[in-house]
């Protein structure tokens, strides 16, 4: 067992920007904080998108703290991109991630106010806690009556790896979200028909994402998970930003755009009111939920299924921070929860305790 101050679950966007602020409060990487991550190296999330998100198709990438990103001159895949971008970050910080390293759970420890993270590759025993985990590890796939009668094939984004293999297939696209919108772009090209399923009619982003939108977009979140909801997603708050391309192909009927359907079918899905589509796959893009299992014994949930959460801390144990949840489940978002969580948790622990002199403000 290894004594720190601080133990950060998770080295994407939020994780990093918590190390880096442990940093500049004067922890030592691996000694006085630990970071510990699941992902074979570094990227976060980014690491497992699909090659035809780009550094031009995504939405936006926010820097890191203390190291703008140089974006590539041409468009290049995210999933290079972001990590050498990470890899870079982690280096220029001494950071020291460890991974790969699954954090199975944390819990109380034997002595009074320190937290259990327990790993494979042992225990570590910390006065705070980072939590930093995302939702990707956790996609959310709905119920529907007879998904498994399907003979073709399903998917869900996190499963997504392009649009090649779909070339000359009918596929329905499930889910009113970003990540249907950028599966969409790929695959009115090559399918031989799209069918997009959504729950609700589209809601769409009114006019530009400026700073205002974001703000309003992010205090319904948060009120959201200060009531102990689940945080629901980022574009459930904005409404959906539609590529034209998108936008172009449901106007002249290469996609065809329709609300939920009842049930699945062995041959594709289908109405109650006697409609049906046949289809080859069906690309489930019905979003994630915050990877946040491991802090199971700590028994932070609510009854709404969700851990209420103010500003970034835990409402039910101060010394737990999360980070890259709720509101701040962005690339910009997540790096402003890391300098929160720090300084927070340095005045709920009345001062890090470091082993090296800590540098004064
Ligand atoms: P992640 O990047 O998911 O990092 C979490 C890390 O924690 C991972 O490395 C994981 O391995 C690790 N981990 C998880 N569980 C454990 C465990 N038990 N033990 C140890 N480690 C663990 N946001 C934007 O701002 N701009 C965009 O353009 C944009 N595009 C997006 C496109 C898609 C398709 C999707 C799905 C999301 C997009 N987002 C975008 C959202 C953005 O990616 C995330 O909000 C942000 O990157 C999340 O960062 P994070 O650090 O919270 O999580």
């Amino acid at each position: 067992m290894r004594d720190v101050e601080v133990a950060v679950i998770g080295a994407g966007q939020a994780g990093l920007s918590g190390a880096y602020h442990l940093r500049r409060a004067g922890l030592a990487p691996d000694r006085d904080f630990v970071v510990l991550d699941h992902g074979a190296g570094p990227g976060g999330a980014w690491r497992n998108r699909w090659d035809t998100l780009t550094t031009e198709t995504v939405n936006g990438v926010h820097d890191l703290p203390g190291m703008p990103w140089t974006r590539p001159a041409r468009p290049r895949p995210v999933n290079t991109a972001v990590p050498a971008y990470f890899a870079a970050f982690e280096r220029a910080f001494d950071l020291r991630v460890r991974r790969p390293v699954r954090v199975r759970r944390v819990r109380e420890g034997p002595a009074t106010g320190r937290l259990l993270v327990e790993t494979a590759d042992g225990t570590w025993s910390a006065r705070g806690l980072i939590n930093a985990t995302g939702t990707w590890e956790r996609p959310f796939w709905p119920y529907y009556q007879g998904s498994r009668s399907f003979r073709g094939r399903q998917l869900h984004t996190a499963g997504y790896r392009g649009a090649a293999e779909f070339a000359g297939q009918r596929v329905v696209v499930v889910g009113g979200g970003g990540s249907a919108a950028d599966m969409l772009v790929d695959l009115v090209p090559v399918a031989s028909a799209v069918t997009w399923v959504t729950r609700r009619p589209l809601d769409l982003m009114p006019g530009p994402f400026d700073e205002e939108r974001g703000r309003a977009s992010v205090a319904v979140i948060a009120e959201r998970v200060r009531r102990g909801h689940l945080p629901g997603s980022v574009v459930s708050a904005t409404g959906l930003a539609l590529p034209t391309v998108v936008a172009e192909a449901v106007e002249d009927g290469r996609i065809a755009l329709t609300r939920s359907f009842d049930r699945v079918t062995p041959e594709g899905v289908a109405w109650d009111d006697g409609r049906s589509v046949a289809a080859d796959a069906i690309l489930w893009a019905t979003g994630f939920r915050p990877s946040v299992a491991h802090l199971g014994p700590l028994d932070l949930r609510e009854r709404g299924g969700g851990i209420r959460v103010e500003g970034t801390r835990a409402v039910a144990d101060p010394r737990v921070h999360l980070i890259g949840y709720g509101p701040t489940a962005s690339t910009i978002g997540a790096n402003r929860a890391g300098r929160t969580a720090v300084r927070e948790l340095r005045d709920h622990l009345g001062g890090f305790r470091t082993a090296t002199p800590t540098p004064a403000g």
